[in-house]
């Protein structure tokens, strides 16, 4: 069932023939054997000379070749494509145009639409230039429509409108329904559910009384979403319902099968969660990714079902899948709200730099969106003011004042869209931030954790020797001097032995503060080794050094060690050292070593240098 065209002037005479046509041209629903059927009888009637009607055959044909799963669809645009080369001049013609408005229509079916519109301009700019009224209207009729689907609503009313003017001055009730039907579905996706129901509600009593089943049908599966639009779940259910039994008993499995997934995303909707995970897999078992506009939803539902059942892993490969169909099909509402749906399952598996990318890449989509909405009101506006001639819409131009007050509304509701967005950006970049600043103190932890002791708290050993190679390079450059002293406890194998670990501990601790309390800011103590300490003293020269050195020693000889663990006395051996013209850190600290070794031999409790 396709669009397709009326017969032109034709000097042969062929009754039955027009009869074939003009049945086909009505919308009248034909079962495929009698399609089939018809197109022989109408090509075996045909005079070899009436090359006019033979190509009325071939258009007919393009138009109703079985489009039932994407290998049909295209050897549909091979044979539009393999009769354009046919009919290649004179360029252009009618049955030129014809073909490549049939061979965009199969390309739409197979989601190819970014590839689509060079022949469709093509087709629309030569319908023009030909001045053929009903071309011009199928053309921008199927423009509009894609249009629309794309989500790119401004240029899809002014070519629906424009249509919808031609088939009502042509006489054509079939088609002027079927694009008022589009025109009505346009109404519904940029946000005016309530206009669309009202034209869609005519539309199928329309269909009814001229007993147009399967027109009835689709406006039915059409005022369902409208219905679910307007959240009234529960009777889009009843309707998708209807239409599946009806598509059923018609035996169109496939299309009866999308059914399934309209209901299974508004179960959703009613927090039906199980009944619409098992109504959405039992599709799943029939619907395959040719199927591109029930695939992409399928998926996105079943992302939807999962998320809300706790099983985010899954919800991720079902909205992965989602996004790429509605990318491949250039669904920009659907894949807005792909886009959204992805951020919070990312945000629930706490992936933040995922969550942050998805919802960056919804804002963005929600944009362009929200800009084709806000011109297509502009453009709405005016193109309702302008068509007088549309019978359909003149009660709409009666509450016209009505209409513009809706209209402001809706851009409210857009306005608030937008802070909500702003809103839920903030809050992310915030939940980021905080995530990135405690990795941060993490990190600073981690580090203050590598380089102190953990029982003095003093610098280690890595740390106080990194330190020190810094002292010395200054000491090199500025000609200052720079000491250190190494000391180190004595018999302190005894105080382990007779006072146990934990009293030894204690001491070493003890040794750590008094030793810091003495020193500058600037200088570093250091532990280097179990009981050994080393202190880096710049600026300090030898003799202030082993001053410094010898008070260190009388300091904690002096201190009451009986504090600690009753009889405990504590002394402790210093080397010093001093910059004379080392290179390297290493021969300094030997300096130090080799002083501790002496003061050590000297019965310990004292300074060497
Ligand atoms: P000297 O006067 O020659 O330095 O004799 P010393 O006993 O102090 O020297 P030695 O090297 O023989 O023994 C050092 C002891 O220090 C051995 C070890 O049990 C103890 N020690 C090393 N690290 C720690 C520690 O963290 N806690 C405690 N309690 N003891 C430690
Ligand atoms: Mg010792
Ligand atoms: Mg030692």
């Amino acid at each position: 069932m396709g669009m397709s065209c009326i017969a032109y002037a034709n000097p042969i005479e062929n009754a039955r023939a027009d009869e074939i046509y003009q049945l086909f041209d009505s919308g009248k629903f034909l079962p495929d054997e009698d399609v089939t059927q018809m197109l022989s009888e109408y090509k075996n009637s045909l005079a070899s000379d009436d090359t006019v009607r033979q190509q009325l055959h071939t258009r007919l044909t393009c138009w109703n070749l079985p489009a039932d799963n994407a290998e049909q669809m295209m050897a549909a645009v091979a044979f539009a494509d393999e009769y354009l080369k046919i009919y290649s001049q004179p360029s252009p013609s009618l049955i030129q145009i014809d073909l490549q408005l049939c061979k965009t229509w199969f390309l739409h079916y197979l989601g190819k639409n970014d590839v689509l519109f060079a022949d469709l301009d093509t087709a629309i700019n030569n319908a023009y230039l030909l001045e053929d009224p009903r071309l011009i209207a199928d053309g921008r009729s199927i423009r509009g429509t894609i249009l629309s689907y794309m989500g790119n609503f401004s240029a899809a009313l002014e070519d629906l409108i424009t249509a919808q003017n031609l088939y009502e001055t042509m006489n054509l009730p079939y088609w002027a329904n079927v694009n008022l039907g589009e025109l009505a579905n346009s109404y519904r996706r940029f946000g005016d559910a309530k206009n669309a129901l009202k034209y869609q509600t005519k539309l199928e009593q329309y269909y009814l009384q001229n007993n147009q089943p399967f027109a009835a049908n689709k406006i039915s599966n059409e005022i369902a979403m409208s219905l679910e639009e307007l959240g009234r779940f529960q009777e889009a259910i009843v309707r998708y319902q209807n239409s599946r039994d009806f598509l059923l008993s018609k035996n169109e499995v496939i299309a009866a099968a999308d059914a399934l997934v309209s209901i299974g995303g508004n179960l959703i909707n009613l927090n039906r969660l199980n009944e619409a995970k098992s109504v959405l897999n039992q599709a799943e078992k029939q619907i395959k990714s040719d199927n591109d506009g029930s695939y992409s939803y399928m998926n996105l539902y079943l992302a939807q079902v999962h998320y809300q059942l706790v099983s985010h892993t899954q919800a991720l490969e079902y909205i992965q899948k989602a996004e790429h169909a509605f990318r491949y099909s250039d669904n920009a509402r659907g894949l807005n709200k792909a886009l959204r749906l992805k951020s919070q399952i990312y945000q629930s598996l706490e992936q933040w730099p995922e969550a942050y990318q998805s919802l960056s890449a919804f804002v963005d989509s929600h944009e362009a969106l929200d800009k084709q909405i806000m011109s297509d009101r502009n453009t709405e506006m005016q193109t309702r003011f302008n068509t007088n001639k549309i019978q359909t819409e003149n009660d709409l131009l009666v509450q016209r004042d009505k209409d513009k007050e809706q209209q402001l509304q809706i851009m409210q509701r857009n306005e608030n869209m937008q802070i909500i967005i702003i809103i839920l950006v903030a809050i992310i970049l915030l939940i980021v931030s905080i995530f990135a600043y405690k990795q941060l103190m993490r990190k600073k932890l981690f580090r203050r954790l590598a380089m102190t002791d953990e029982l003095t708290k003093l610098s280690n050993r890595r740390d106080t020797y990194s330190q020190g190679k810094h002292f010395l390079k200054v000491a090199q450059m500025s000609h200052k001097p720079f000491s250190i002293i190494s000391f180190d406890a004595d018999h302190f194998k005894q105080v382990n032995d007779q006072h146990g670990h934990d009293i030894g501990d204690k001491v070493l601790v003890k040794l750590a503060s008094i030793c810091v309390s003495m020193m500058r800011e600037t200088d570093v103590v250091g532990r280097v080794g179990g009981e050994e300490f080393l202190v880096l003293l710049p600026n300090i020269d030898k003799t202030n050094a082993i001053e410094i050195a010898t008070r260190l020693i009388e300091n904690i000889a002096d201190y009451d060690w009986q504090q600690i663990a009753p009889n405990l006395a504590q002394t402790v051996s210093a080397g010093v050292a001093s910059y004379t013209n080392e290179l390297e850190l290493s021969p300094l600290l030997l300096k130090a070593d080799k002083a501790l070794y002496s003061a050590k031999a000297a019965g310990r409790n004292c300074v060497k240098a």
